[in-house]
């Protein structure tokens, strides 16, 4: 999502490579905002870069499907890549992809590409991209609350993102994290899942968060 409002989002998508390129290609070539398992040949008209859907499995989320489906493990079953930025003319833009959460439904949509639940952004505010356990963060609206408390009640990034977590995942029980930029360049990583990496660049270099 870009900060002028506008956004683009792919679900069930097994093809693309890259998704959060496909979910430009929505924002940029159509009237949409999201769609829904994307045909190989309309992701190839894109000029975006397919692969079998064999690419994306992975040897540790196999793992993570046997224990969750022995019920050895009941946590930890997400995982996703999210980006928050803020250019030198003060324009926010935030983008999440994810592989969903382990043994989930077939046919389900997470949060990622639904606009104010995973990701959010609006400039001169914030801009929001979060993981965790998804169905808390659509109920919630977790990027667009933090947007809210933010615009609408004045709140400073911090006690937004704090508040939010509060309310929304805690107060449901449920786990998970975000990064966000302020318009001011302030940048919060929030989680309360026990773990979540994040970092940043700093004149030039990357810093590691957490
Ligand atoms: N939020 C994602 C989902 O629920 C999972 C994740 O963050 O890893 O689909």
């Amino acid at each position: 999502m870009t900060g002028d409002g506008r956004a683009g989002a792919v679900a069930v998508t097994r093809r693309a490579k890259n998704p959060v390129l496909a979910a430009r290609k929505v924002l940029e070539e159509t009237d949409h905002v999201l769609l829904v398992a994307p045909e190989e040949a309309v992701l190839e008209g894109w000029g975006v870069e397919t692969v079998d859907p064999e690419y994306f499995v992975t040897e540790s989320r196999r793992q993570q499907l046997s224990s969750v489906r022995a019920g050895v493990l009941a946590q930890s079953r997400h995982g996703t890549v999210g980006a928050v930025a803020l250019d030198l003319a003060g324009r926010v833009a935030a983008a999440t992809s994810t592989g969903g959460i382990v043994n989930q439904h077939r046919g389900r949509v997470g949060d990622t590409p639904v606009v104010g639940a995973g990701t959010y952004a609006r400039d001169g505010v914030v801009a929001v991209s979060c993981t965790g356990e998804g169905e808390a963060f659509i109920e919630g609206a977790v990027a667009h609350d933090i947007y809210a408390r933010m615009r609408y009640a004045g709140a400073a990034l911090p006690d937004a993102v704090r508040a939010t977590i509060d309310t929304e995942l805690n107060g449901r029980g449920a786990n998970g994290g975000l990064v966000a930029v302020g318009a001011d360049g302030r940048v919060v990583v929030a989680h309360n899942s026990p773990a979540m990496f994040a970092a940043c660049e700093e004149a030039g270099e990357l810093v590691t968060l957490t």
